[in-house]
């Protein structure tokens, strides 16, 4: 890995943060709090809440075995993700390599930030090459983006090909691992200490059954943390968020309980799927849904409409010709959807 001074945009690298209220006191001992306008009125939503989000890291950390100071939570995965672009990639100069199909907001991000987005197709069985990914960077590619369990694909990717990028790549490796709790692959958790160049990032949005509350965690370096904490807006999960978040750490055997659920539902749901006419190839899975290639995936989404069914047609998306993504949902969704697909045409 270059030095980080090196990947960092030297405005970012030289930026002095805002300091809230909240960040010049933090102890507890404090009871009178005159110190941010706030409110007095109307506890506990008229205080800022914790900028740094401490009591959910904490369980979060517990969780997954990772040091408070390697984490960051941010306003969805999204957040996180633009915060790389915007830490990294100076506008108009620097790249980012991804593979190809994948999940869409690496390449919005890169539009709204004016990074250039360089797109590296995936193999007939949706793997990468890590020497394909290093051939298409030069030495102004900042960021490289894999996914595993991949979206909209369900596969995960090679771990010896992420372990080569990792190894070989000047830059930062970001490894998207929101479907990682349905997945039988290792996550690269335990091995942040070993890549000083890798985020991992993951969600409150599928597994923990939370997307309303929009929150995404990002693991890294500290020194990657950081530049992301100094670059947030200073209070960039509220309250309400916190409490849930922490709330379902303490209910967490609940995750685990749905995320056994799904996987036998989705065991479940590939089967029947087989048995019907229009459906040609089911692409394996570790995530919550699957990719199913069908007749004609425009007319059987229109007809699933129609049905008040509602997949994801991904027949516009490389290499996902004629493919529905399915979601897995409860034995009665399933069944709902099921029943709809054996009365087609
Ligand atoms: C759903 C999903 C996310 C989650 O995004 P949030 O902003 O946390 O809801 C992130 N990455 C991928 C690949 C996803 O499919």
């Amino acid at each position: 890995m270059k030095p980080l001074q090196e990947l960092v945009r030297p405005n970012i690298w030289k930026l002095k943060p805002y300091s809230s209220a909240r960040d010049e006191y933090s102890g507890s001992s404090a009871s009178v709090f005159l110190d941010a306008n706030e409110n007095p009125y109307n506890t506990p939503n008229n205080r800022y809440p914790d900028p740094l989000q401490r009591d959910v890291k904490k369980g979060i950390g517990k969780i997954k075995g990772v040091p408070v100071g390697n984490i960051f939570l941010g306003n969805g995965s999204d957040e996180a993700i633009d915060l790389a672009y915007r830490v990294f990639c100076e506008p108009r100069v620097d790249n980012v390599v991804a593979i190809d199909p994948t999940y869409g907001m690496y390449q919005v991000c890169a539009d709204i930030n004016e990074v250039a987005y360089r797109k590296v197709l995936l193999d007939d069985r949706f793997q990468f090459k890590a020497e394909d990914l290093l051939a298409a960077s030069d030495e102004r590619t900042k960021l490289m983006f894999l996914c595993s369990p991949n979206n909209p694909t369900g596969n995960n990717l090679c771990r010896e090909e992420i372990e080569r990028l990792l190894r070989g790549f000047e830059g930062i490796v970001i490894v998207d691992e929101a479907y990682i709790d349905f997945s039988e692959a290792r996550s690269f958790l335990p091995d942040l200490a070993k890549y000083p160049n890798l985020i991992v990032l993951q969600t409150f949005s599928k597994a923990w059954g939370c997307a309303a509350i929009r929150l995404g965690m990002a693991f890294a370096s500290e020194d990657i943390i950081a530049l992301f904490n100094k670059v947030k807006y200073p209070y960039n999960v509220n309250l309400l968020t916190q409490k849930q978040a922490s709330e379902m750490v303490l209910r967490h055997y609940e995750v685990d309980r749905w995320v056994k659920t799904l996987k036998e539902e989705r065991a479940w749901l590939e089967e029947r799927f087989r048995a019907l006419p229009c459906v040609e190839r089911i692409f394996p899975s570790d995530a919550n849904f699957f990719l199913a290639r069908v007749t004609d995936a425009c007319a059987v989404y229109d007809y699933l409409v129609s049905r008040g069914v509602i997949v994801r047609n991904r027949n516009s998306v490389a290499l996902c010709g004629n493919c529905l993504r399915v979601t897995v949902g409860t034995r009665l969704e399933n069944e709902k959807l099921l029943e709809a697909l054996e009365k087609y045409k």
